[in-house]
C-alpha cells in the first residue's frame, strides 16, 4: 500500500507538471557590451557632484516584438499581454524622459529551437529576423533558462512568456540594459568580486565600485530576494552593514518590490541614446491619448453569420489608430481564443473557424503609444459555410499602388528573399477567385485587366504562412 507520504509527492509531481515553469535564472544578461560599457564609463566620469537636471525632451522609442513559437505554430505568447507590455514599460519609464512605442503589428516566428533557445541559437534568431534601427524584443517559451536577457552582439532582447504576467519589471530590467545601464549589484554576477570592486555601504567609492552610481547604494545580491530584505546580513569589506535598495529596477528584488530607475540611471539611459541611438528617436511624438472602441459592422446583431468560404470581420476606423486586435473565441467571456490577432486593416479574414459553430468576437484599436485601448461589445455570430483562407503575418510585403486603378499592374514585393515559390490569389469578398498567380521572384506583377472597380482581397502563400492584403480597385 501506498504511504500518505508517497502520495503526497505524487500528487505535487502532478501539480508542478501544470504550475507555470519559472525559469531558473531572473536576468542572462552578463555584459552590456564594449560600446555600452564605454558611453558608460564616460558618462560616470562625468556626472559632478552637482544634482542632475530633470529631462527637458522625451525619446520615443520604437518597438518591434517577435512572438516566438514551435514548429507547428503553438505556444505564443498572449497577444494582449504583449501588447499592454508597452503601457506598463511607460509607467515604469514615467520621469525618466524616455518613452516606448509600437511601430508595427508583432512579427510571428515558427521555429521550435527558437521558442525553447540557448544562448547560440538566440544569438542566431535575433540576427536571422531583428529589424534594423529598432528595439527587438523576443517572446519565448525559454530564453536560455532565464526571465530574460539583453544580447549586445545581436543588440536585441529576449523574454521569456512566464515572466510576463501582470505587474511585471522584467521587460523594463532588459531595456534597462538595452540602454546602457547594469546592475545595481553589478560584478556579483559570477561570485565574489576582489574586494576593491566592492561598494562600501557609505558610497566612499561609489563611483568605482558596483554599478559606478552613487545614487545606487550598494547591492552585493546576484539571485532573487523578497523585500524587504531578510536574509543574513551583508557586510563590506570596512564591517559595515549593506542595505540593497528593493526599488531598483536594475536590482533582482521581487517584481512587486521594484518601481523605479535612479535619477543618475536615467540620466545614463538619456546619454547612451543620444551618443549611441539618436538615428532610431522617433521624429514626431506618437499618440498615447485615449482610444475609442471600434464599432463591429459585420458580423453585427443584425448579420449573425459570416461566410465559411472567407469568414470576413470588418469594424468601423478609430482615430489615432495604427491597428487592431481581434479575438474570437467559443466563449463569451473570451477565455481560449480561436483567433487572436494584430492587423493593420479595419477588415480581417480567416478559414480556421468550423461552419456550424457558434462564436464571438471582440476587436480594439491599438495606438503606436497607447496599446490598452478599450474593446468594442462582444458579438455572437455563427459560421456559415467551408472555408478556405488563412492569415499569417511572417511574409513581409508591399502590395503598391493600393489603391490601384482599373486595368494597371498590381505589384507585389517581397522585403526578404523568397524561400519557395509564393502562390497569389486575388479574391472578391465572396471568396471567388478572380486571378492567380505564382512565382519565387521577389516582385510579382498582377495585371488588374478585366477586373471591375471594388474590394478585393489578395491572398499571398508560401510554405513559411498565408496572408491576406485588402486591394481597393478604382
Ligand atoms: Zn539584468
Amino acid at each position: 500500500m501506498k504511504s500518505i507520504s508517497s502520495l503526497i509527492a505524487a500528487f505535487f509531481i502532478f501539480f508542478q507538471s501544470f504550475a507555470q515553469s519559472t525559469p531558473a535564472n531572473y536576468c542572462g544578461t552578463m555584459s552590456l557590451g564594449e560600446e555600452r560599457t564605454a558611453l558608460l564609463k564616460e558618462f560616470q566620469r562625468s556626472l559632478g557632484t552637482r544634482a542632475l537636471a530633470e529631462p527637458q525632451i522625451t525619446y520615443y522609442l520604437p518597438l518591434v516584438f517577435h512572438i516566438v513559437g514551435t514548429n507547428e505554430g503553438n505556444g505564443y505568447a498572449d497577444l494582449s499581454m504583449v501588447l499592454e507590455s508597452v503601457c506598463a514599460l511607460n509607467e515604469q519609464y514615467g520621469g525618466s524622459g524616455i518613452q516606448f512605442y509600437l511601430e508595427r503589428p508583432p512579427l510571428y516566428i515558427d521555429n521550435s529551437s527558437y521558442y525553447v533557445h540557448n544562448y547560440k541559437d538566440g544569438t542566431r534568431m535575433m540576427r536571422q529576423y531583428k529589424v534594423a534601427n529598432r528595439i527587438n524584443v523576443f517572446f519565448v517559451q525559454n530564453a536560455a533558462d532565464n526571465c530574460g536577457y539583453f544580447n549586445p552582439s545581436a543588440d536585441a532582447v529576449a523574454i521569456a512568456k512566464s515572466c510576463m504576467l501582470q505587474g511585471s519589471t522584467t521587460l523594463a530590467h532588459e531595456l534597462g540594459h538595452y540602454l546602457g545601464v547594469p546592475h545595481t549589484f553589478n560584478g556579483w554576477e559570477h561570485g565574489t568580486p576582489p574586494e576593491y570592486e566592492q561598494e562600501r555601504a557609505d558610497g566612499s567609492n561609489c563611483k568605482t565600485a558596483g554599478d559606478g552610481f552613487c545614487d545606487t547604494p550598494a547591492d552585493y545580491l546576484a539571485d532573487r530576494w523578497d523585500c524587504p530584505y531578510s536574509g543574513s546580513v551583508l557586510l563590506d569589506p570596512v564591517g559595515d552593514t549593506v542595505v540593497p535598495d528593493e526599488t531598483l529596477i536594475m536590482s533582482y528584488s521581487a517584481d512587486e518590490c521594484q518601481t523605479r530607475f535612479s535619477t543618475q540611471q536615467k540620466a545614463a539611459m538619456r546619454n547612451y541614446i543620444n551618443r549611441s541611438k539618436q538615428g532610431m528617436v522617433a521624429s514626431e511624438v506618437p499618440y498615447y491619448g485615449a482610444l475609442m472602441p471600434p464599432q463591429q459592422l459585420s458580423p453585427d446583431a443584425s448579420n449573425p453569420y459570416v461566410n465559411g468560404t472567407l469568414s470576413v470581420f470588418q469594424w468601423s476606423p478609430v482615430s489615432r489608430a495604427m491597428g487592431y486586435q481581434v479575438q474570437v473565441s467559443r466563449f463569451f467571456s473570451m477565455a481560449q481564443n480561436v483567433i487572436d490577432i494584430m492587423v493593420e486593416d479595419t477588415l480581417f479574414a480567416t478559414s480556421e473557424l468550423i461552419p456550424g459553430v457558434r462564436y464571438y468576437w471582440r476587436v480594439r484599436p491599438v495606438a503606436a503609444g497607447n496599446t490598452c485601448g478599450p474593446f468594442s461589445t462582444t458579438n455572437e455570430f455563427t459560421v456559415s459555410l467551408p472555408t478556405g483562407l488563412d492569415q499569417n503575418p511572417t511574409i513581409m510585403v508591399s502590395v503598391f499602388p493600393n489603391p490601384v486603378r482599373q486595368g494597371a499592374v498590381l505589384q507585389v514585393l517581397f522585403s526578404d528573399p523568397v524561400a519557395s515559390e509564393v502562390q497569389i490569389e486575388l479574391l472578391d469578398l465572396s471568396g471567388k477567385q478572380i486571378k492567380h498567380l505564382s512565382g519565387s521572384s521577389p516582385q510579382l506583377q498582377i495585371p488588374l485587366d478585366g477586373v471591375a472597380a471594388g474590394v478585393y482581397l489578395l491572398k499571398i502563400e508560401n510554405e513559411r504562412g498565408r496572408l491576406i492584403r485588402r486591394v481597393l480597385v478604382q
